[in-house]
Order: structure tokens, then C-alpha cells, then sequence
């Protein structure tokens, strides 16, 4: 099997290609290194199985040769990058995607959209089915990541029941990991390494919002699963067990050891008060289910941002 991974050299993206060239098939990784790094795909290159086009996805996509797949994972994903790049973040949800289809199309290539829980936005329903549509501001600050979701998962839909294109849709639950980047801003990644760093932990609010953290390997796991499976109707991929963000700020300090106090910054708009899959299809249709606890894994990436900093 020979798949196109847009966004190659993100912290999802790059995972996906180790596992398809784990699994024995060929990857073709493609990215702009809009939030991406070189260092993620580095010890790609020289991979026979491999090659990397340096491209941006939101212009007409052009692949060699025969594809099975094209797994459309460009976009930034986390909030500090999608508020800093709006009109990227709507531009790749949307003609992105769109360009990403049209190349899935003319290849009769299998197409994996990279959704999120954001098209959940800030619950109602808690925890979240896939049946549930949803409570999403348009106009605010986050609507640039979030509609572009929602647009991105309706242009799917259509190319698959217009064209015929073979498709899945993963809604993916914040998942945390080696290849973050120190600075995205995102909570776990913030709260390591300002810990390592004996820098004050920076809560927004008071910490009672949720979120449920699930380790890149069983995303990944999850991913391949559904992506080899029939299902065409959205699924979502994480961690079911909820923390609060205090919760997590006393488990990251612990485990550091480190002596940060906690801080108290605004909470942004917007901000999701409540985020828990109901992962019910994952685990009928897939016989998927997160093996790795918040513990081990937030010990494997503070590993990873050790060696990152020294
Ligand atoms: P990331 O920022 O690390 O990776 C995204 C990659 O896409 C980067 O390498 C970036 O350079 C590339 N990219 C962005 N715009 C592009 C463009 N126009 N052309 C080519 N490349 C482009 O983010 P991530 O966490 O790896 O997220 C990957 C995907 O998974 C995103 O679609 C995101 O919405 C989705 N997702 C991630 C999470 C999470 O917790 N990490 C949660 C929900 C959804
Ligand atoms: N957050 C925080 N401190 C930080 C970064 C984030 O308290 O330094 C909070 C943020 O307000 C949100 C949660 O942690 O409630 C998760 O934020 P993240 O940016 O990781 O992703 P989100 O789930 O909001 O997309």
C-alpha cells in the first residue's frame, strides 16, 4: 500500500508515517512547515519507502504515481497556533481539504480526515457521542479551527456520497506526546516543560475545565484501526478518563518533582468547560480502547522533553 500523510511533519502526522512504514507500506509526507518540523521526519529521510514533498496542501496537490490512501492531517491544532494563523487554519480546513479529496478522487485513493472534538465545541452534552452536533460559536475566536473542522467533515461527506470517494472521519480527542513542540502553548507540553524549567505552571481559570488525554501510540493504534475498517460515519478516537487541568498541573509537578508554583492566568474564550469522549464505536467497531494510563504516559513525555532540552 503506497499513502499520502499530509501534515508529515506535525507531531500526529510524523507518528502516522512511522507506523504505516512500520506496518511495510510506502508514505509519501507532504507539509509547508507552517507548525511543522524538519527534526520530525529527519530520521525519515534516506528511507527508501519514503519520500517528502515540502508543499502547501491549500494549492493543487500534485502526487506521482499510484496512491491507496491520503490521510489529510494538515492544519495547525493547537489554540496558541490556530489564533495566531486564522486564515491558514480556515484555508487548509477548507480548500485543503477540498484539494486533498480531488487528489484522493483522481487517485480512487481511501481519504482520512483529521477531524477534532472541537466540532463539539463547548458542550452540552457530556460526555460526547458522535450523534451529538454539537455547540460551536462561529464568529469567536476559536471558530477559525472549529468551522473549518465542520466544513472540512461536510466536504467529506459530500465527496463521498457525489463521488463515490471511499472515506473515514476520526474525531480526535487531545492527545499529547513525544514531537510536541515545547512551545505550541498547548496544556501538557506548557505544563512539562515549564516544570522542568522550575518556571511557574500557567492554569487558565481555575482549573476546573476538563479535558481527557490520550498518549500518541494508542491514537495512532485507533487511527490504523478505523482507517482499515468500512465505517464512514465520524468516529471518535481518545482517552475516555477526565481530569481537570489542576489535576493535571499537580500530576506533571509531582512527577517532575519539580518545585513551580501554580499560577492563575484568564481563561480564554470560549475555552471548552467540559471534554470527554464517549468512545462506544471505537470500541464496537474498532475493538479499540487507550491502553496507556496518564502516569506512564506523561512519564514517557517527560522524557521526551528532557532530552529535547539538554
Ligand atoms: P501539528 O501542528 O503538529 O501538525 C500539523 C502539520 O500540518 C504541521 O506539520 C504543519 O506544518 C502542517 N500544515 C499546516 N498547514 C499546512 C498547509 N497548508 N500545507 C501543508 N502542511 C500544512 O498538529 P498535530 O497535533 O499533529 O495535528 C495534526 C492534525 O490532527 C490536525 O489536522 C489537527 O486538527 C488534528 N487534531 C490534533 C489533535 C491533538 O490533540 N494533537 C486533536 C484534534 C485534532
Ligand atoms: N491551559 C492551561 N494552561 C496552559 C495551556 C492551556 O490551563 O498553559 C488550559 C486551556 O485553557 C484548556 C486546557 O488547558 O482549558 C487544554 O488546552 P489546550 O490548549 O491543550 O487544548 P484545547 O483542549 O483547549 O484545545
Amino acid at each position: 500500500m503506497r499513502v499520502l500523510v499530509t501534515g508529515a511533519a506535525g507531531f500526529l502526522g510524523s507518528h502516522l508515517c512511522d507506523r504505516f512504514l512500520a506496518d511495510g507500506h510506502e508514505v509519501v509526507g507532504m507539509d509547508n512547515f507552517v507548525t511543522g518540523r524538519p527534526e520530525n521526519i529527519a530520521h525519515l529521510i534516506g528511507n527508501q519507502r519514503f519520500r517528502f514533498v515540502q508543499h502547501d496542501v491549500t494549492n493543487f496537490m500534485f502526487v506521482d504515481g499510484a496512491l491507496d490512501g491520503v490521510l489529510h492531517f494538515a492544519s495547525p491544532a493547537s489554540p496558541r497556533d490556530y489564533l495566531e494563523l486564522p486564515i491558514q487554519t480556515l484555508k487548509v480546513g477548507s480548500l485543503g481539504t477540498h484539494k486533498a479529496l480531488g487528489l484522493a478522487k483522481a487517485k480512487r485513493a481511501r481519504f482520512l480526515l483529521a477531524s477534532t472534538s472541537e466540532v463539539y465545541g463547548d458542550p452540552t452534552v457530556h460526555p460526547q457521542p458522535e450523534s451529538y452536533w454539537g455547540n460551536v460559536n462561529p464568529i469567536g475566536p476559536r471558530g477559525v479551527y472549529d468551522e473549518a473542522k465542520r466544513f472540512a467533515e461536510a466536504i467529506t461527506m459530500a465527496y463521498r456520497r457525489f463521488h463515490s470517494v471511499d472515506t473515514r472521519i476520526v474525531r480526535i480527542f487531545n492527545t499529547y506526546g513525544p514531537r510536541m513542540r515545547a512551545h505550541d502553548g498547548r496544556v501538557v507540553s506548557n505544563f512539562i516543560v515549564q516544570a522542568l524549567a522550575g518556571e511557574p505552571l500557567t492554569m487558565y481559570g481555575d482549573g476546573s475545565q476538563t479535558r481527557s488525554f490520550c498518549y500518541v501510540d494508542d491514537l495512532v493504534d485507533g487511527i490504523v484501526r478505523l482507517f482499515h475498517s468500512a465505517e464512514p460515519d465520524p468516529v471518535n478516537i481518545g482517552n475516555p478518563v477526565e481530569f481537570t487541568v489542576r489535576e493535571l498541573a499537580e500530576r506533571v509537578l509531582r512527577l517532575t518533582g519539580s518545585k513551580s508554583k501554580i499560577v492563575v492566568e484568564p481563561l480564554p474564550q470560549d475555552d471548552p468547560k467540559v471534554r470527554q469522549p464517549d468512545i462506544t464505536r471505537a470500541r464496537t467497531l474498532l475493538g479499540w480502547e487507550p491502553k496507556v494510563a496518564l502516569e506512564q504516559g506523561l512519564e514517557k513525555a517527560i522524557a521526551y522533553f528532557k532530552r529535547e532540552s539538554a
